[in-house]
């Protein structure tokens, strides 16, 4: 793998770096403090091609490969883990999905508008009842002539309130498990289809997370993305880029806090001198900085394999592992520099580890993607 940026990534860097800059630094207190962001947030990400990355200009979308996505995904984590959440949903999750799996009419339908942000997608996988376990959801959906009536519950789904359509997952075959579960693109001003928004969050605060409720919702029949009873290998390929996805903007975390880390130890002083100069300091600093590091490299290298067409998933399962575990400790130990003042929202790192801390919960856990590594080395699944 060549480690050396292009001209074209590092002008997307320099672009997505200044945007945060501009449009995010600013706010981010704020946003979490009032636990929503200025949603006009998003028809910027798309004025600037953020939501279009990997997509094809002939749907809108601003091309560029999986490094550059990452490089902006890394930027707009840096900034704000809740905006960078927005666009892995709205992008990574269901625009790439559509793009990759959806028919003509799909694409021409709803790839416009996501990719300028007049849009915003979400992804509707986990139930009050299945989380880890998505392949036994229960959400139904029945054929009725040439149309769906779905029924029932999605939770914890990330830009659910303001959405205007959902990426869902429900059984529509009495085949089991997994097999029974197809892909639809819902437009969430359905009638029949309900959202909560959930509120007390401990992290990405200003990200909109809702509660769909599905009651007779019907659909046509053309509104399935994909074959009948394939739409779990919809959502776990989906996710398998997701994860790349998350694990960039847990390297954007674990970047901002060391940024944070080395300003604040030159500044501060205790026994005469700057903290910088206390070995154990260094000692937190250093921790991250090698996390920093590691985290990015493993990231690159999953965005450079799907870029080269060869196989990525468990290697996205490892970046995702690594990286959202080493935004935590990153995290913390940047909180641990800044001492007494980390633990109050004036300063930075107690967000970055509220934020930090959902990257090793969802999209799989850290259990689930132990179980995908493990299950990949010795061919055995412990689920
Ligand atoms: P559970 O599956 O109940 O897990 C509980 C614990 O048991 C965990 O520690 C888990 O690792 C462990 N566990 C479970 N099974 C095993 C096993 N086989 N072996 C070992 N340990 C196991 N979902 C969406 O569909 N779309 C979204 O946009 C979305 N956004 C989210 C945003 C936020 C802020 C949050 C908190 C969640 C979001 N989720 C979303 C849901 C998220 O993906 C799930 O919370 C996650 O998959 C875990 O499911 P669960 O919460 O039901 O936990």
């Amino acid at each position: 793998m060549n480690l050396e940026l292009s001209e074209e990534q590092t002008a997307v860097r320099r672009l997505a770096r200044d945007f945060v800059e501009r449009e995010i630094a600013p706010n981010v207190v704020e946003w979490d403090r009032a636990e929503d962001v200025d949603r006009s947030i998003v028809k910027k990400l798309g004025e600037v091609g953020f939501l279009g990355l990997t997509i094809d200009e002939e749907y809108g979308g601003s091309g560029g490969d999986h490094l550059a996505y990452c490089l902006v995904t890394e930027e707009l984590g840096r900034g704000d883990s809740s905006v960078r959440g927005i666009v892995s949903v709205s992008l990574g999750l269901v625009a790439k999905t559509i793009a990759a799996r959806g028919s003509e009419e799909q694409k021409r339908r709803w790839l416009p508008g996501l990719t300028s942000g007049e849009l915003v997608g979400c992804f509707g996988l986990t139930e009050p009842g299945t989380g880890s376990d998505a392949g036994h959801l229960t959400t139904r959906a029945v054929r009725e002539g040439d149309a769906y009536v779905i029924n029932g519950t999605k939770m914890f789904i990330t830009n659910g309130t303001w959405a205007d359509v959902v990426l869902l997952f429900a059984r529509s075959t009495d085949a089991p498990g997994h097999k029974g579960v197809s892909a639809f693109l819902v437009p969430t001003d359905t009638p029949g289809l309900t959202r909560r928004t959930i509120h007390g969050k401990l992290g990405l605060r200003g990200q909109a997370t809702a509660e769909l409720v599905l009651e007779d919702v019907r659909v046509p029949a053309t509104a399935m993305l994909g074959e009948e009873g394939k739409g779990f290998s919809v959502a776990m390929s989906a996710l398998a880029k997701g994860r790349m996805s998350v694990a960039a903007g847990c390297v954007g975390i674990a970047q901002a806090a060391l940024d944070a880390a080395v300003r604040y130890a030159g500044e501060r002083e205790q026994f005469g001198k700057p903290i910088a100069g206390h070995q154990l300091v260094q000692e937190l600093i250093s921790d991250i900085a090698v996390d920093v590091d590691a985290a990015r490299l493993l990231t690159w290298r999953v965005a450079d394999l799907i870029d080269r067409g060869q196989p990525f998933a468990v290697e996205s399962s490892k970046a995702k592992l690594f990286a959202s575990e080493a935004a935590v400790r990153a995290a913390n130990n940047a909180l641990q520099v800044f001492g007494g003042y980390g633990y109050i929202d004036e300063y930075p790192a107690g967000k970055l580890l509220r934020d930090a801390r959902v990257m090793t919960l969802y999209e799989g856990t850290s259990q689930i993607q132990k179980l995908v590594i493990g299950r990949a080395l010795t061919g055995v699944s412990a689920f």
